[in-house]
């Protein structure tokens, strides 16, 4: 047994987006005004129990249009998808409905915006992430990604062309400044995005796991393996002094040799896991000893996005891509 009392703190903001809830809500009302099938491009969101509880609904989650019967109704995900995507589900008549987060689309934009103007773009992200893949899409020429700070000084630019960057909007928030800074060093002329592309929701959620990771000698992140901004929340736990963090799917996850010697243990999850999950883990963690949950609010939230149009009309059949 630890000398000092049990703590089970949980953060706030944590779990569920704006993006998220929009992309998930898109799936369940276009379930319930089209009927099963509803095919979806790569998962929703980042989370395995949502997309299991999808699949039981009705929907069908492909890697590739090519798998998507003509048509068929298909959801693009909240990561978004190239226009080249967009293009094939036209050529193939396709019904589509887009779940692209609106603070993704507002980096294809960005992207879009320097390449008019023949700028470079450094883009910081993920190599083989859908958002990363989608983003690239919108200015393959223009855009070269570079993953961390190590790989700042391997960059090939045009000494006699313009440099912006953009970026994943789910990384780290210190190890993107890094990178950043390192840019700067190389190219002092660095055009900046007219905002940040680290959307609020992952920004929000390291800041809270920073200020109470610090007094905990572990921490807990409720999320998916593949969800970029739940694998981030462990690194900047750690990297706040939490003395180990460790991803779970769910509860059942919990690994007992993890809480040895542990009196204060936080909890938090990404932004694509629904709140249950993370009511799971604190039962099980009470059951295990620890007293109710001490909720520690950073920061308030109140983003929400609309629905896609063709969720908001009375249409009863959205057109294919592009009519
Ligand atoms: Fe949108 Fe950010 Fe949520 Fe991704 S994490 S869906 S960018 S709000």
């Amino acid at each position: 047994m630890p000398d000092q009392p049990r703590k089970l703190i949980l953060a706030a903001p944590r779990g569920y987006c704006a993006g998220v809830d929009r992309a998930v809500v898109t799936v369940e009302k276009a379930l319930e005004r089209y009927g099963a099938p509803v095919y979806v491009r790569k998962q929703i969101v980042h989370n395995r129990h949502v997309v299991e509880d999808l699949m039981a609904r009705g929907a069908v989650f492909v890697d590739d249009l090519d798998e998507v019967p003509d048509d068929a109704l298909v959801v693009f995900s909240a990561h978004g998808v190239s226009p080249q995507v967009k293009q094939e589900a036209q050529r193939r008549g396709l019904r589509t409905i887009d779940a692209t987060c609106p603070l993704v689309t507002k980096v294809h934009h960005e992207a879009r915006r320097f390449a008019t103007d023949d700028t470079q773009i450094v883009l910081i992200g993920h190599a083989g992430h859908e958002e990363v893949e989608g983003t690239t899409g919108e200015a393959p020429e223009h855009i070269t990604l570079v993953q961390g700070p190590e790989e700042v000084a391997d960059l090939e630019l045009d000494p006699q062309r313009p440099v912006s960057w953009l970026s994943q909007t789910t990384l780290s928030v210190d190890e993107t400044a890094q990178t950043l800074d390192r840019l700067r060093q190389l190219r002092p002329d660095l055009l900046d995005p007219p905002s940040d592309d680290i959307c609020y929701a992952t920004s929000n959620r390291q800041y809270a796991i920073t200020q109470i990771g610090a007094h905990c000698d572990l921490v807990i992140v409720v999320g998916s393996a593949n969800s970029s901004n739940t694998g981030r929340l462990v690194d900047v736990a750690v990297a706040a002094g939490a003395g180990a963090a460790h991803r779970v799917d769910d509860a059942a996850e919990i690994d007992d040799s993890w809480l040895d010697g542990v009196a204060t243990i936080g909890v938090t999850s990404g932004a694509s896991v629904p709140e249950q999950l993370v009511q799971d883990v604190l039962a099980v963690l009470e059951a295990k000893g620890w007293p109710p949950a001490v909720e520690e609010s950073l920061i308030e939230e109140s983003m929400t996005f609309a629905l896609p149009p063709q969720l908001r009309s009375r249409r009863t059949r959205p057109a294919a891509t592009g009519a």
